[in-house]
């Protein structure tokens, strides 16, 4: 979405050719489900921006040296690069010893003391990532050019005299123009332009809620050039029908009165006021991101390419129009608000086979009803123990799906935060014993009447206990 996402990303690239130990691994769907991966691996140097890019890269070639004095290949394990409170932090450790591998690579047969070389080695590279962290603070994480630690703005960071002074005349200009909202758009067009300019060497420029909250009932805003980056669902609360783009911003574009990325791969937002009641996401959208669709009250049919392979949180919240929708067997983050208040919701099918690299494939639906799983997957309990487990989660049971009476499926572990919640037609749920975690709200908003049914001493039934749900007892 972001210039500096993109930027950011070019850089890994180049530092992962440049570092062989600085290669990222891909983190796999179990890792995720257990959240067992390195921080490295899944998000790469985290909060760095141009100006420290040196800086690593002096970090990594020292590291590399390090290692070839001694005739061994650069191998360490990389845990998390990131910035904080204005200064590097490098964590990383020696993989296990691999005596083999070292050996092989100096193919002279010569036995060595390979534990006594990388203690020595270890030390080296502490003292290099040492120096190097100590030397971030004094380089501007902006440009480069020699910096000092600056702990008088809203975040501390490390900025040469010019980038500071700059920051502080973009801060002064976006405070003025919020205190002045008044002719707003005119005052954007203006002011906005100088702003950016001292932006592009300082920070991104960037749309934020309360840049949105000025626009009362406004039905059209546009987007300007300098815009680098949205918050989002900003626009979700507002009464427009048309987002627009100015057609030289290098970021956005707009189609049909929606927001999506300049190459169209991923869909940003939908005006919530918009009057038509079918959208088409186009083919080659990659992402629909969170809170793209909320309140996009309108909407009767959504539909959605099998080239989607994410769905961000609340992407079609509050979609009070919407009856059904065909998703494809996509990868989806959304672990809260699936589908939350969408009261004209009849189903929910996921229809296309997996085709895409992403990490999905584990959803399907039955019924209409969107289900997670089943996954399997090892906890480790400590060092020793471990466990296999299966996960399989009701993630959405529709709103306005009819009928009086329904079983969950034996074999279902989990029933996801608000899975049931504003169910206008059930009358009783039956919970088979294999479930062993409800989610927050998951029943909340359903019929007065409802009634849970379960198995004598089964999780189910102390839950129903326990949050004084009428139900009754099956075998
Ligand atoms: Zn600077």
């Amino acid at each position: 979405m972001r210039r500096i996402e993109i930027v950011k990303k070019e850089f890994e690239q180049k530092l992962e050719q440049e570092f062989p130990f600085m290669r990222r691994e891909e983190v796999t769907d179990e890792q995720w489900e257990k959240g067992n991966y390195t921080r490295y691996n899944a998000y790469g140097c985290e909060g760095i921006i141009e100006g420290w890019y040196s800086v690593i890269r002096g970090l990594c070639a020292e590291i590399t040296e390090a290692f070839e004095k001694r005739s061994m290949k650069p191998e360490i394990e990389i845990h998390l690069v990131k910035e904080k409170f204005g200064i590097l932090r490098f964590y990383w450790s020696m993989p296990d010893k691999r005596p083999d591998l070292i050996i092989d690579f100096l193919g002279s047969g010569q036995s060595l003391n390979i534990a006594s070389e990388k203690d020595d080695i270890s030390q080296e590279i502490r003292e290099i990532v040492r120096k190097w962290e100590e030397k971030s603070g004094t380089v501007c994480y902006t440009c480069g050019e020699a910096g000092e630690l600056r702990k008088d703005l809203s975040w501390i960071s490390t900025m040469c005299d010019t980038c500071y002074k700059d920051l502080l005349e973009v801060k002064e200009a976006l405070r003025k123009r919020k205190e002045e909202p008044e002719s707003y758009n005119e005052k954007m067009k203006t002011e906005l332009p100088e702003i950016s300019k001292k932006a592009d060497t300082t920070r991104h420029l960037r749309l934020r809620q309360e840049d949105i909250d000025n626009i009362g009932d406004q039905e059209e805003y546009v987007i300007l050039k300098q815009i680098e980056d949205i918050d989002w669902g900003i626009f979700a609360d507002t009464a427009l029908k048309n987002i627009l783009v100015e057609p030289e911003n290098r970021y956005f574009t707009s189609v049909n009165g929606a927001l999506f990325s300049k190459y169209m791969t991923e869909f940003y937002a939908y005006p919530p006021k918009k009057e038509d009641a079918s959208f088409d996401v186009p083919d080659d959208v990659r992402k629909i991101w969170h809170d793209a669709f909320k309140n996009a009250r309108n909407l009767v049919q959504i539909s959605i390419p099998d080239s989607v392979g994410f769905i961000g949180n609340g992407a079609f919240e509050g979609c009070l129009s919407l009856v059904g929708i065909d998703l494809p067997k996509a990868w989806f983050n959304e672990r809260k608000r699936v589908f939350y208040n969408c009261p004209s919701l009849e189903y929910i099918n996921v229809t296309t086979e997996y085709k895409t690299f992403f990490y999905g494939n584990h959803y399907n639906s039955t019924d209409g009803v969107l289900f997670k799983g089943p996954i399997e997957y090892t906890r480790y309990i400590n060092r020793e123990e471990k466990e296999e487990r299966t996960e399989h989660t009701l993630m959405r049971y529709p709103e306005a799906k009819t009928g009086e009476s329904y079983v969950i499926p034996h074999g279902i572990t989990h029933i996801l935060e608000y899975a049931f919640s504003g169910q206008r037609y059930l009358k009783s749920i039956t919970l088979p014993s294999t479930v062993t975690d409800i989610g927050e709200g998951a029943f909340e908003g359903c019929r007065e009447d409802l009634q849970l049914i379960c198995c004598e001493g089964s999780y189910a039934h102390s839950f129903a206990l326990e949050h004084k749900f009428s139900h009754s007892i099956t075998d």
